[in-house]
């Protein structure tokens, strides 16, 4: 198994930049795995994607850490960036971004939401770390209630996109999003690699929402430890397949929504009524 990581490391990262510079323990090297992992399964080579990223710990985690194409976009900017890329490139080439939950469901929302409008063949992973981390660890838009962080000292009481219902995966499907899972690699590695290739695969706008745990933030500052097994059974009561949640879960796991190239994908439009209007002088 060991064997096996290490080839696959050196397959798609750059060695010398492992081990990375994310904090040891960290949840984010495991959610990577899982994405190199669905990348091998559909016989991806590093030329055929361009992985690109933005701001905080997953965006230092991920650029420059991958052997093919990337880049890094500005706070919340990377799937503006990665629509234009979408247009210039043939379909053919892969377009994956690790961002955070601050960059995908705070600061980034609006430009997220209309990249799914227009199904923009991008697959988004969100390594969620349940809040600002790579600042010290203040409450962000996922930080489930009671929650405590140097910004939440007696707990998260805001409402937040996690809360009461409101999970940002409604506010996603509503915006147009071909496919959409969520997982927690703790709980369920394998299910996650098979909804990355489904994301990949789908010749639309996807996203793949991973929480993971912040070893020195959120865990230290919330359970007062840093032991995996502490951590690991935090998450594991509160992850539950969707369908078999009870009133502790806070991720509702599996794939929340496939209609998988159902609808016409934002490049081909684009190019299509351009190609249209050149011919004809109009649409
Ligand atoms: S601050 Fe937290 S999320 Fe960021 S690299 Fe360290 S453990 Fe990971």
């Amino acid at each position: 198994m060991e064997l096996y990581a290490s080839k696959l490391i050196e397959e798609y990262l750059r060695t010398r930049k492992i081990p990375s510079t994310a904090c040891s323990g960290c949840g984010l090297g495991m959610n990577h795995k899982v994405v190199i992992q669905a990348f091998k399964e559909l016989g991806l080579k590093t030329a055929d994607v361009i992985w690109g990223t933005s701001i905080g710990c997953a965006g230092r985690q991920t650029f420059a850490t991958f052997k093919g194409d990337g880049f890094a976009g500005t706070h919340g900017r990377a799937y503006a960036i990665a629509r234009g890329l979408r247009i210039a490139l043939p379909p053919e080439k892969k377009i994956v971004l690790s961002v955070g939950d601050g960059d995908a469901f705070g600061i980034g929302l609006m430009h997220l939401i209309h990249a799914a409008r227009v199904n923009a063949d991008i697959t988004v992973i969100v390594h969620d770390n349940l809040g600002y981390q790579s600042t010290g660890g203040q409450f962000g838009f996922t930080t489930p209630m009671g929650v405590k962080t140097d910004s939440s000292p007696y707990g998260m009481f805001e409402h937040n996109l996690m809360s009461e219902g409101m999970d940002v995966m409604h506010i996603l499907k509503g915006a147009g999003a071909t496919f959409l899972a969520r997982h927690v690699v703790l709980a369920d590695g394998p299910r996650a690699v098979e909804s990355v290739k489904k994301a990949i695969l789908n010749r639309g706008f996807s996203l793949v929402h991973m929480p993971h745990p912040c070893v020195t933030n959120f865990a230290m500052k919330h359970l007062g430890s840093r032991v995996p097994v502490e951590i690991f059974r935090w998450f594991k009561e509160r992850t539950a397949p969707l369908g078999q949640e009870k009133p502790n879960t806070i991720w509702a796991t599996g794939i929340w929504h496939d209609a998988s190239n159902s609808r016409a994908e934002f490049s081909e439009v684009v190019w299509g009524a351009t190609e249209k209007i050149r011919r004809t002088g109009t649409l």
